[in-house]
């Protein structure tokens, strides 16, 4: 990827999300907008012989639509969209069977990492390794490594790992395929796919559908076999999302490159301010000159999403205050909606992920994560000020 990339969008992405897969001649009343098609089944001509549909577990118009649209985001040939994002973790995960290997991160979703966890009773052996050191990545593959779970930037510590790299690794030592859940930067920053990944996954919950009003994932790949297999797995899973979830995130893509050039420039502010206050310790975010990777992150991204951590002067009793003095920021779990939240991960999104792995991470009792909205700039930093003044003295 050409440095020169930077802060230039993907080609046609406004374009795409307003109009792929959303053909108004795909309807015989030529609706602009895609209807809401709640029939969970569907007349036939004769029997066993179709008009497209059969039943709306196996195929949707409404989420037809949808999944067009993500396809060609994450410029991939097939999307499948799932109940959840973690509904879609879960159907690559069915591509493996008993014995098969993953290698993973050490710094992932607390979510990821705890259904990570329960795979032993199925027989699949996972090795969660620090993929942002690629040395060490390597030393993580075995004979049966069959995928490769990647995330980037990581949930909460925002760390970037490079992709071209784990794609060269795991091409060389195996046959595994490799999937990036691409939650945090998003198909407007980051093109996995582009980079040489198998599969994305995104809990389109966040900025996908950008409103905080819809729980859904999705799984996006090229390759006509695995996508064979990915859309045998969600009809026969069956952990599909409803054609009104359906419309909603449809209609949320509409506004997404609007939406993350607003969550980038806000969340490059709020962490600027942080970053020069006296009652801040540390802040994580890609876009800063002081983030490790922050030369790997221009190169590998287009920009920033609106998520930053940060590291408070205190402890708990601090960043309880905080959250308790923001006025604008709510506190809350979840992230990439058009409001503003902010979370303690030690207690709220990350209280699953083990005590030990915490700490060895940095996930402390003074580590707030920031989701930056759409607000205006001016009133988000002023909030932060007046809370970081109340709580720390
Ligand atoms: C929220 C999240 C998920 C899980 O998605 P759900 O829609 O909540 O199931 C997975 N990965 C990341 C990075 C997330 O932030």
């Amino acid at each position: 990827m050409a440095k020169e990339n930077f802060g230039k969008p993907f080609s046609h992405f406004g374009t795409n999300a307003i109009h792929a897969g959303q053909d108004p001649d795909q309807w015989n009343a030529r609706m602009v907008v895609p209807p809401i098609t709640m029939s969970t089944t569907y007349k036939q001509k004769g029997p066993g012989e179709t008009y497209g549909f059969d039943y709306s577990r196996s195929g949707n118009p409404t989420r037809n639509c949808l999944e067009a649209c993500i396809a060609s985001l994450e410029n991939g040939k097939h999307a499948l969209c799932m109940a959840s994002g973690l509904a879609a973790t879960d159907l690559v995960v069915r591509l493996l069977k008993a014995g098969d290997h993953i290698v993973s991160m050490n710094d992932l979703y607390g979510g990821t990492n705890r259904y990570f966890r329960t795979m032993k009773q199925f027989g699949i052996d996972i090795t969660f390794v620090d993929a942002t050191d690629i040395n060490k990545f390597g030393t993580a593959f075995q004979d049966n490594t069959k995928l490769v779970w990647i995330e980037t930037p990581t949930n909460p510590m925002l760390n970037v790992v490079d992709i071209e790299a784990v794609v060269k690794i795991t091409k060389e030592k195996s046959n595994a395929l490799v999937a990036i859940d691409n939650t945090f930067a998003t198909c407007y920053f980051q093109r996995p796919l582009e980079l040489g990944a198998d599969i994305v996954v995104n809990s389109m919950t966040k900025y996908m559908n950008g409103h905080s009003d819809a729980v859904m994932g999705c799984v996006v790949v090229r390759d006509d076999k695995v996508a064979e297999r990915l859309r045998f797995l969600q009809n026969a899973c069956g952990a599909v999302p409803s054609p009104f979830d359906c419309f909603l995130v449809n209609r949320g893509l509409k506004t997404m490159h609007v939406r993350m050039k607003q969550h980038m420039s806000n969340g490059l502010a709020v962490a600027r301010f942080l970053e020069k206050n006296p009652r801040v310790v540390k802040v994580l975010h890609p876009g800063l000159e002081s983030h490790p990777q922050h030369l790997l992150a221009k190169r590998q991204t287009r920009g920033f999403s609106g998520m930053v951590t940060v590291y408070l002067k205190g402890g708990i009793e601090e960043s309880r205050k905080f959250l308790q003095n923001l006025k604008l920021f709510t506190t809350a779990e979840s992230l990439g909606g058009y409001e503003s939240l902010a979370e303690l991960p030690a207690i709220m999104t990350h209280a699953s992920v083990p005590k030990d792995q915490r700490e060895e991470l940095g996930i402390g009792d003074n580590l707030i994560r920031l989701s930056v909205g759409l607000e205006e700039e001016d009133d988000l930093i002023a909030d932060l000020d007046q809370a970081l003044k109340t709580a720390i003295q």
